[in-house]
């Protein structure tokens, strides 16, 4: 691979609560570099976002108790490169961040259900299915017209799209799953 011309990405990942370490490790062994984001002024100068898995309602409070609403929208809207996974999805959406066009259901796929794994086909990315795991995850209940649908289960989006936004119902960082990331480190900016 060619090697990149500015040096390392830095990654910025929400670290207030939530599996923030495991993206801040797959992000180090594919050459990024993590940054855990705690207040307004560690966004600075990051090239890319990850909001992780964890629990929703505790990263709100986090938000609010640090004011990070504000600077973390006007980073969506500059174009950076964001990846939610799973409470990081619920974070974007319209209820909460509002910078994804989506309403999403917490613990959707309900209480027998709350972990399990799935091997799933999601557009755009080559190499065959992914590996998914799902613990208490979400899905789309709604969307806008300008979010694609990059994989489903049983019908209910698990992955989508919005510009330079993309969210997934599951836990990549669990599996060992580099692809999402390396989508993330490969985007630049806005599209
Ligand atoms: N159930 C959690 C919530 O609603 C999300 C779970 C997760 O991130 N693994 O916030």
């Amino acid at each position: 691979m060619e090697a990149p011309a500015v040096g390392p990405k830095r990654v910025g990942v929400l670290a207030l609560q939530g599996d923030f370490e495991a993206h801040a490790k797959m992000l180090s062994s594919l050459g990024a570099e993590p940054r855990e984001v705690r207040v307004p002024a560690d966004l600075a100068g990051i090239d890319a976002l990850v909001i992780p898995g964890g629990e929703s309602t505790v990263m709100t409070l986090g938000i609010e108790r640090e004011g990070l609403a504000e600077p973390l929208r006007a980073l969506v809207d500059r174009g950076t490169p964001v990846l939610g996974t799973c409470a990081g999805m619920i974070m974007l959406d319209r209820d909460h961040l509002d910078v994804l066009d989506i309403a999403t259901r917490r613990n959707a796929f309900g209480r027998q259900l709350r972990s399990f794994e799935a091997d799933l086909d999601v557009k755009g990315i080559g190499g065959g299915p992914l590996h998914a795991v799902f613990i208490r995850a979400p899905w789309v209940a709604e969307r806008g017209p300008g979010v694609e649908v990059l994989a489903d289960v049983d019908g209910h989006p698990v992955a989508v799209r919005q510009g330079n936004v993309l969210a997934v119902s599951f836990h990549p960082e669990l599996s060992g799953e580099t692809r999402l990331h390396r989508l993330l480190l490969e985007a630049n900016g806005r599209a």
